[in-house]
């Protein structure tokens, strides 16, 4: 094997092969190094979105909504089942068959481009030079290149008050192989991963406790949307507690004890297993070297421009690694910018314009600014605000809960952020993802011809009601 590369990209993730192709794409001579050994005990590229994060996730969460629509939906349409059972070995051989097919896919699209998969770890050294530490025996290496790619993602953090133990206390991770469905359920954080994770097993018949420490419910999506989120995640029987930190655990056979303080003092619950839920960490560790370069911000992220180079000339880092939003479509699109910028040409991700998405049911999605967000900021604005019960294709399919909203500047008509919670919330706001893309004002949105019976048609009357022009919802106050 060669020790001299054009690009040598660390992490195999979103960010490190979707670089990684490009650059190769590019012209570039590209080693990505990737560690990971996955459950089946081979080496595996796609990081933790397709391994443990994104897909395996989403599978779990169609498999159970399937689950959930036949015990508690299908009858409405008149379509009559035996009371439905739940294979869960079945569930959990899919999940892994679409996780092999996806990583599978990966490994091929590396073969196709030239890319070479150094299968071992990577820490960067001074002078882009990077010591390959292969999985397999062997020594430590040293590789040069001319530019390196830092990918190394995040992981699960962990907290010192609800250790991890073996399937009773478990991360992210260990909440996507549970090989039964606990009778209580508890999940120590009500973000993004709690709250999907949560419903999968919710949905499976678990009396799921989630305990948030903020008062506030999902504080980064706008009031109005997080609110109705709520609402109806309750009604679906999650038991989501504000205000309520967990100082405490107790694993007692197969029970495990969680404390935890609200408003009234001291609480406990007792559960069948729980999910520690409380955010990622950059995977920064054994990353660096102590000359290695780079700086590291105060959350101990790596420290870079809008473009991605850290302080080390010639080395980048993207992804979960640096600021901004920890999604795998962001990590992609950091790649391929860091690609192109070494290639010599003048790509810039545009960080307004990146959607963020809660796989719930109805799912939450949302881009751009916040109502509050906008308000705080004294610019004048204008709402449109339109429920998916006002929608014919929602109602047909029985679907109906939620609502499209468009945050707009009042002066130059531009629509400032997006905010759905509702049927397809994922696809519906890639319309404003679109349309903000391009610059176009509310107007046009107004403009355009949206076909019937759609869902997207709920966007195109959000963007109405914003100057009190909806036709299917009655709106109290007419503009002059
Ligand atoms: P990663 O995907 O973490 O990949 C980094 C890779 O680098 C890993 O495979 C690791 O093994 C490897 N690595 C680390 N250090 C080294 C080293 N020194 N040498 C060699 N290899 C190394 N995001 C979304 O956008 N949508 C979702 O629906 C979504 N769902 C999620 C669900 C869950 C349960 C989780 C945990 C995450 C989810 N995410 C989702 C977040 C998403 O997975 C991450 O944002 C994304 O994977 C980040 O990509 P990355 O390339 O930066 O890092
Ligand atoms: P996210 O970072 O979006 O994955 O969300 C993690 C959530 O976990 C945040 O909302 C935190 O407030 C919450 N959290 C962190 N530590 C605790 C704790 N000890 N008890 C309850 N919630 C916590």
């Amino acid at each position: 094997m060669s020790d001299k590369f054009d690009v040598i990209v660390i992490g195999g993730g979103p960010g490190g092969y979707a670089a990684a192709i490009r650059c190769a794409q590019l012209g570039l001579n590209t080693a990505c190094i990737e560690k990971r050994i996955n459950k089946q005990g081979k080496p595996a590229l796609g990081g933790t979105c397709l391994n443990v994060g994104c897909i395996p996730s989403k599978a779990l969460l169609d498999s159970s909504w399937k689950f959930y629509e036949a015990k508690n939906k299908l009858a409405d349409h008149g379509v009559v089942v035996n009371t439905p059972k739940m294979d869960i070995a079945q569930m959990q051989k899919r999940k892994d068959e679409v996780v092999l097919q996806l990583t599978g896919g990966i490994g091929a699209l590396f073969q196709a481009n030239k890319v070479t998969w150094l299968q071992g770890s990577g820490k960067l050294l001074s002078g882009k030079q990077v010591e390959f530490t292969p999985n397999e025996k062997g020594d430590a290496q040293t590789l040069q290149a001319e530019h390196v790619i830092l990918a190394a993602g995040s992981v699960p953090i962990e907290i010192s008050v609800a250790p991890l133990k073996d399937d009773l206390v478990v991360d992210s991770t260990g909440a996507l192989e549970f090989t039964s469905v606990p009778k209580r359920l508890g999940v120590i954080g009500a973000g993004v991963i709690g709250l999907e994770l949560g419903s999968v097993w919710a949905r499976l018949g678990a009396e799921v406790v989630v305990l948030e420490a903020v008062d506030t419910f999902l504080p980064v999506v706008d009031t109005q949307i997080s609110k109705e989120t709520l609402k109806v995640l309750k009604k679906q029987g999650l038991d989501i507690r504000l205000g309520a930190r967990v100082t405490g655990s107790d694993v007692k056979g197969k029970k495990v004890t969680v404390s935890y303080e609200d408003g009234s003092g001291e609480q406990s619950e007792v559960f069948d297993r729980l999910i520690v839920a409380v955010g990622r960490r950059p995977m920064t560790g054994e990353l660096l070297s102590q000359d290695a370069g780079v700086s590291l911000d105060e959350r101990n992220f790596i420290y870079v421009d809008s473009q991605c180079r850290t302080d080390a000339p010639g080395v980048y880092a993207i992804g979960d690694l640096v600021r901004g939003p920890a999604l795998a479509h962001k990590a992609l699109e950091e790649g391929v910018m860091v690609a192109e910028v070494i290639a010599g040409e003048h790509t810039q991700v545009n960080y307004d314009t990146i959607a963020s998405v809660i796989y719930t049911h109805p799912e939450v999605a949302w881009v751009g600014k916040t109502e509050d967000e906008v308000k705080a900021s004294g610019e004048a604005y204008k709402t449109g605000v339109v429920p998916f019960a006002a929608n014919g294709r929602a109602l047909a399919a029985g679907d109906a809960e939620g609502m499209v909203k468009f945050v707009v500047d009042e002066k130059t008509d531009r629509i400032l952020g997006m905010h759905v919670v509702g049927p397809q919330a994922s696809e519906l706001v890639q319309q404003g993802v679109i349309a903000m893309e391009f610059g176009s004002t509310i107007e046009d949105l107004q403009l355009m011809v949206f076909s019937h019976p759609a869902l997207s048609e709920t966007v195109h009357e959000a963007a109405l009601a914003t100057d009190y022009r909806a036709i299917h919802v009655a709106q109290r106050r007419r503009k002059k």
